[in-house]
């Protein structure tokens, strides 16, 4: 029978009717304990037979260990007995994403490419800046947008990320950055961007739940005004994300007309310019302190003009629109359609932007010496393995000739 500690509700407004929430094991039979909430930590728990009481203490403890002490073996609990240590070992794993590869580049910025544990690969960049360190997080494996313009749009999508692995990024990065405890002043990782590999408000539930152990104050506690949340323009889900997250948004425009936009940015048949700005508008808790970003990548010849720039503007002005323009330098990857537009041109779209009133400074291009735009890692990794195929295929039949 189920009773009300097992059950969750069904997140949105159409269907409130809870259901259970299952465990799934891992490979070895244990459940892994990282992206759950302190709620479903409990019922892990409890579901393992640990008596009311002693489940509600011992998740509060475990909570604090894996979020605010980044603790991944049971055995450095100290607080939980050590005979209680093996019994916890057995049924349960504290996860980190698996580290195919990472790589350093000369500016400081960090990319990672990880795999999950049914070996799908995905990515997450660290920037360092002189006063707060941004990290990257994917939310998918590939994406389904296909934008003309993006490398991870090239790939086909795999799977939505599990709240673990997007939780999981954050606790890796804290790993490697040495951040742990969870202390309040003095971090390298200061933000959170959802800005990796695929479209997080396809994946809604997974990125909530993992924003919100990222945000919760007892925890990682990054603050919800230092987490952004990148779409493509998923309207449906706009006033869901800013009710249920409630973070920073951004938004890929990159074109201003309906032509331009439905070929670069291919959602946007579905869902139009006009469309996408009413909801921008409509996004809680925008203002002049806390404005919307509205990603530009500069396409040459494309979207670039100073058309483009004066359009821009009119329709930011007509929507009353709190925003920040973050113009991006087009980083080409192998078989990319477009070439980035000139210095001048850049420069040129940008003063019109910053003429009238809006800020649109361009982005410096980080980690360009590692590959370090979405989805370029994961592609030249996908070829080195199938070089090494290759390899493998001619020492056998090499072998199969002695
Ligand atoms: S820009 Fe974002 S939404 Fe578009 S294809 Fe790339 S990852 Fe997907």
């Amino acid at each position: 029978m189920q009773t009300a500690a097992n059950l969750m509700p069904i997140p949105g407004h159409i269907d409130p009717v809870p259901v259970p929430r299952s465990f799934v094991p891992r490979s070895d039979g244990r459940i892994d304990l990282l992206g759950l909430s302190l709620t479903d930590l409990r019922m892990a728990l409890e579901t393992s037979q640990l008596e009311e009481k002693q489940a509600k203490l011992r998740a509060k403890q475990l909570w604090h260990w894996i979020y605010n002490r980044g603790a991944t073996e049971f055995s450095a609990m100290t607080d939980i007995s050590k005979t209680m240590h093996p019994w916890l070992e057995q049924r349960f794993v504290i996860s980190r994403p698996n580290v195919v590869e990472a790589q350093v580049s000369t500016d400081g910025t960090r990319k990672w490419l990880l795999r999950s544990d049914d070996a799908q690969d995905y990515e997450m960049v660290f920037i360092p800046d002189a006063d707060r360190g941004t990290l990257c997080v994917s939310s998918q494996v590939g994406c389904t947008l296909n934008c003309t313009f993006c490398h991870t749009g090239t790939m086909r999508l795999v799977r939505n990320l599990t709240p673990a692995e997007i939780v999981g990024q954050v606790m890796l990065a804290r790993d490697s950055l040495g951040e742990w405890p969870s202390q309040p002043e003095g971090r390298m990782l200061t933000n959170i961007v959802m800005m990796g590999m695929g479209e997080p408000l396809y994946n809604f539930e997974n990125v909530r739940d993992a924003l919100k152990l990222v945000m919760d104050g007892a925890g990682l506690a990054l603050s919800r005004r230092r987490i952004t949340l990148s779409t493509s323009g998923v309207v449906p889900m706009m006033a869901r994300a800013g009710a249920e997250i409630g973070v920073n948004l951004a938004v890929s425009l990159h074109a201003v007309t309906k032509e331009v936009r439905d070929e670069i940015v291919p959602l946007n048949r579905k869902y139009g310019i006009e469309e996408l700005l009413q909801a921008c508008a409509d996004y809680p808790g925008t203002n002049n302190a806390r404005r919307i970003t509205f990603e530009y990548v500069m396409l040459k010849d494309k979207n670039d003009s100073d058309d483009d720039a004066r359009e821009l503007v009119r329709l930011l002005r007509k929507y009353e629109l709190p925003a920040k323009v973050n113009l991006i330098p087009f980083n080409p990857w192998p078989g990319a359609q477009y070439e980035c537009s000139t210095p001048e041109r850049i420069k040129s779209f940008s003063s019109i932007v910053f003429g009238a009133g809006i800020s649109a400074p361009v982005r410096t291009p980080r980690g360009r010496d590692i590959d370090a735009a979405c989805g370029q890692l994961k592609t030249a990794s996908e070829k080195k393995s199938r070089a090494q195929i290759d390899r493998e295929a001619a020492a056998e039949a090499d072998a199969a000739f002695v």
